[in-house]
């Protein structure tokens, strides 16, 4: 995904009562094609809501939104045609076998001529990898499984957007790790927006996060940015050698806010915080190396786990509530 690739899910405001309670407020939501947004909060948070809405399957209580430039509540009909969906809880006949499963679907969404329907059944069963279980009823599978039938189904018709709700929720370790795999690899061919709980699916296969608490987003954009945290960028490089003239050199430069220095051993560790992003990585590393009287062991942005970005802005949510 780059800076100007145009926004696909956008919406204003956007709320949902249920019976007077609010499931969702003033929702200001942006996704940008070809990115794969993971939209994470706890269990009643708004998600699943959030997702009908953008599909067009409940209305809004008030507020607007549009899928792929078209109206959510008046064109959604034109969203479902170009967005894959994968339900929480897909539910199939049981008795039928999963090449049946996706011919049925191919004959609904599926707008192609009627005899490229058994080809795009096939290539559907490879992208998911079940090609070996095609022919098996669908009471035998497993969870994984039954999920990576239900994403065929949604990729079935070529969607600009797959929208999946709690894609692993409900799978063990192995499952969940084969749909984080497959997800990664569906970026490909389509932008991906998907609700989840778990904290490590969304550190493992987003380029961007949204949290959702209670109804309300309360943080959202670039997850590289966000693990930065809130104190700006910061580098940690260890080094050996004669460091002085180098921090020198480092020092002068204007992007350079600040160098804290640890020493251990024979090791310097300089933690570096920087003002301007784009020159720290252009011109950081090759300022360092320039200077041949030191050696770079190691060198990396300082990152935040998102746990602790997570359990920071839902503290503050609590507090801005009480
Ligand atoms: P999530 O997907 O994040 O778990 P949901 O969107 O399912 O959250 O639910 C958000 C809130 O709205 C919850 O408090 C839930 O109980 C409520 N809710 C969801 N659907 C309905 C409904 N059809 N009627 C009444 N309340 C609902």
């Amino acid at each position: 995904m780059l800076k100007h690739d145009p926004i696909i899910i956008d919406t204003h405001d956007l709320c949902k009562n249920y019976n007077g309670i609010q499931a969702l407020k003033n929702l200001n939501l942006q996704v940008r094609k070809n990115s794969i947004y993971g939209f994470l909060g706890p269990n009643g948070a708004g998600k699943t809501t959030t997702i009908k809405l953008l599909l067009g399957l409940i209305k809004p209580t008030s507020g607007n939104g549009s899928v792929l430039n078209y109206d959510v509540t008046r064109e959604n009909i034109k969203i479902r045609a170009r967005t894959g969906y994968l339900p929480q809880e897909p539910r199939f006949y049981e008795y039928m076998t999963a090449k049946e499963v996706l011919r049925f679907t191919a004959r609904f969404f599926f707008y192609g001529p009627k005899n490229e329907i058994e080809n795009r059944v096939s290539e559907m069963l490879d992208l998911v990898g079940i090609e070996k279980k095609a022919d098996r009823p669908i009471k035998g599978f497993s969870g994984g499984e039954r999920q990576r039938l239900g994403i065929a189904q949604a990729m079935i018709n070529y969607p600009d957007l797959l929208i999946l709700d709690e894609p692993t929720a409900s799978l063990d370790p192995v499952g969940r790790h084969m749909i984080l795999e497959l997800m990664e690899k569906l970026r490909e061919f389509s932008t991906i927006f998907y609700s989840t709980h778990i904290l490590d699916d969304v550190q493992r296969v987003s380029d961007t996060v949204g949290i959702l608490n209670r109804g309300t987003l309360v943080a959202k954009g670039n997850i590289e940015k966000l693990l930065a945290g809130s104190e700006g960028t910061i580098y940690l490089i260890t080094l050996k050698g004669d460091t002085e003239s180098a921090f020198k050199n480092l020092s002068t430069q204007p992007w350079v806010s600040n160098i804290n220095v640890e020493k251990k051993d024979n090791k310097v560790k300089w933690q570096i915080n920087v003002t301007d992003d784009d020159l720290a990585e252009e011109e950081l590393l090759r300022l360092i190396l320039a200077d041949k009287k030191v050696k770079v062991i190691d060198y990396r942005l300082k990152q935040y786990e998102l746990e602790e970005i997570f359990l920071q802005v839902l503290e503050e949510d609590e507090n801005v509530v009480k």
